[in-house]
């Protein structure tokens, strides 16, 4: 006799952890893999620390894990706490599905079966490279003088000196939008040795704004104290971009490897195609959170999107049980 859990959440960042926590109210048995310490890792749940758009969240120094720690806690504590089977620190290697159940295996290659998933794996902002090296960035970005998120942080440009990193024309609009908004003192735009890809309608906005476009790849990061004050940009060319802040604009790498395993549509960026509950073109499977395509990638919409899964999941499991009352 195999166990079956009716649901099964993927993923252990904003989206997961909701998703589990609505699963949990709901009163539905619930399997959650909150990922290896290699998926933490890579996911930007880790990765945020102040978090400044969100009213009453500002006092955490980590401002998803913390308050995802607290969630679980109470979780543990309330009588709901039998809902729950929580693998900490472990990730899902590989998804199938057969006879209508998903076949989970996880990273130490145990096995679990469940009639409906919630994936919720996330995404990565792609990072700039500096003299063929990622590392250069790492500390600037843990201090937020280098963001990457516009709705986050974009507040941080007000009166400063700003660089956009980026040659898409995605970066020309997030230029434009900071501009717009914030009225920096100075802004430059660093295509890091890429050919800019800017379409001329944006080119005649930044030109109005003389936003200046610098093509030479970046050699060095000017700051003191690991990250906390940044200085600037010094380029191959010898060129220098003085700032106080910078923003990366290069894209994102999807997490959808589980997904596309069991064959869900994604759209052209990669992102998981779901109607408003979440629910895939993989009967059963569910998206939450920022791998699911046309959302805001933001803390408040992945904790949406969990939720309208969590509860579409609960409505049909309502159904199937009421089924089973009126007519065993
Ligand atoms: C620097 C930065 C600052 C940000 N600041 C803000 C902010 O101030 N406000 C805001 O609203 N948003 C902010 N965001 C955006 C916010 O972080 C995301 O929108 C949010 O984390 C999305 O939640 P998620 O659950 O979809 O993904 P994530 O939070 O990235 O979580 C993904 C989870 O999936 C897990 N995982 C991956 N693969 C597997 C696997 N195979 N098996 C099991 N688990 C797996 C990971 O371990 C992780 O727990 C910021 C983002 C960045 C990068």
């Amino acid at each position: 006799m195999k166990k079956i859990y009716p649901v099964c959440v993927i993923g252990g960042g904003s989206a997961g952890v909701m998703a589990t926590h609505r699963t949990i109210l709901n009163n539905d048995e619930c399997l959650f893999f909150s990922g290896s310490l290699k998926d933490k890792k890579r996911s930007r749940a880790l990765w945020v620390k102040k978090v400044e758009n969100i009213p009453a969240h500002f006092n955490y120094q980590k401002g998803i894990e913390e308050p995802n720690a607290e969630v679980l806690k109470w979780i543990n504590e309330s009588p709901f706490a039998k809902n729950l089977q929580y693998k900490n620190n472990i990730g899902v290697h590989s998804i199938i599905k057969k006879d209508n159940l998903f076949e989970i295996t996880d990273s130490k290659g145990e096995v679990y079966w469940a009639q409906y998933v919630i994936m919720c794996t996330g995404v990565m902002d792609v990072q700039p490279y500096i003299q063929g090296s990622m590392v250069p960035i790492f500390n600037y970005a843990n201090a937020q003088t280098i963001d990457y998120c516009l709705l986050c942080d974009g507040h941080h440009v007000l009166g400063k000196k700003v660089a956009v990193i980026g040659h898409g024309n995605g970066a020309a609009w997030v230029s434009i939008l900071l501009q717009e908004r914030y009225n920096p003192t100075e802004f430059f735009i660093l295509t890091n040795g890429e050919k800019p890809q800017f379409q001329e309608d944006t080119l005649k906005i930044m030109k109005l704004y003389n936003m200046k476009v610098m093509e030479s790849p970046i050699k060095e990061i000017l700051g003191e104290g690991k990250g906390k004050m940044l200085k600037g940009f010094v380029l191959e060319n010898g060129e220098t971009a003085n700032v106080d802040i910078s923003f990366v604009a290069l894209g994102m790498i999807v997490y959808n490897e589980l997904a596309n395993e069991l064959g869900a549509a994604l759209d052209e960026r990669g992102f998981v195609k779901a109607d408003e509950a979440g629910l895939t073109s993989v009967p059963g499977l569910y998206v939450a959170g920022d791998l699911k395509a046309n959302t805001k990638k933001q803390i408040y919409t992945a904790w949406d999107s969990a939720v309208n899964a969590a509860n579409a999941i609960n409505m049909k499991l309502r159904v199937e049980r009421r089924a089973k009352f009126i007519s065993p």
